[in-house]
């Protein structure tokens, strides 16, 4: 049977989002900001965070190849959909669920690039840190952990458990 061990209750998750939005806000005050998240893990995240931030911002989506049911990355990344909002002098924050690898967020911010963004900056819900095969830095982590698989609050494992409200280790 599958085990579920608590890591972030909700209250710290609401508790760790106000703190990164008012960081956001200072940041990108009088900027052009952007958040673009990435589909389909981060709209729980990114629909939390916008509403805490204290500053105008536009809000786009894009969605990628994930992990299917397996728990580690296939290194390859597709992307599906692509990005309508013109970004020429936006600044640009790609909104994550969880950054692993890094591979994903490295070709993303890549392809993100190619679109001439004023900046492109990271936000992650977790930043996990032990499987880095990036030099793809997180600039805004809601929460930083060791390893493991994480589901809840948007993520999922094989499409389960991202209605959680809560973020737990998945032992299975
Ligand atoms: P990376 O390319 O950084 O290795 O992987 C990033 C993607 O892998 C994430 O957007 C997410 O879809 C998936 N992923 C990596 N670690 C986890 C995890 O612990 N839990 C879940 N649910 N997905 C993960």
């Amino acid at each position: 049977m599958a085990e579920l061990i608590p890591v972030l209750t909700e209250t710290e998750i609401e508790q760790n989002i106000h703190v990164l939005a008012r960081r956001i806000s200072d940041d990108y005050r009088n900027k052009n900001l952007v958040l673009i998240g990435v589909l389909k893990g981060a709209f729980v995240f990114l629909s939390d965070l916008m509403r805490c931030l204290t500053i105008p911002v536009e809000i786009e989506f894009i969605r990628l190849s994930s992990y299917g049911i397996s728990d580690t990355s296939s290194g390859r990344i597709d992307i599906h959909d692509n990005i309508l909002l013109d970004l020429k002098d936006k600044d640009v924050l790609i909104v994550e669920d969880i950054v692993d690898t890094g591979l994903t967020l490295t070709t993303l911010a890549e392809h993100i690039k190619s679109l001439q963004p004023k900046s492109v900056k990271i936000c992650a819900l977790i930043d996990k840190l032990e499987r880095r095969k990036t030099d793809c830095k997180v600039d805004y982590a809601c929460h930083t952990v060791e390893g493991g698989f994480l589901v809840g609050y948007g993520l999922d494992y094989a499409e389960k458990y991202r209605n959680l409200p809560a973020i737990y280790h998945l032992k299975l």
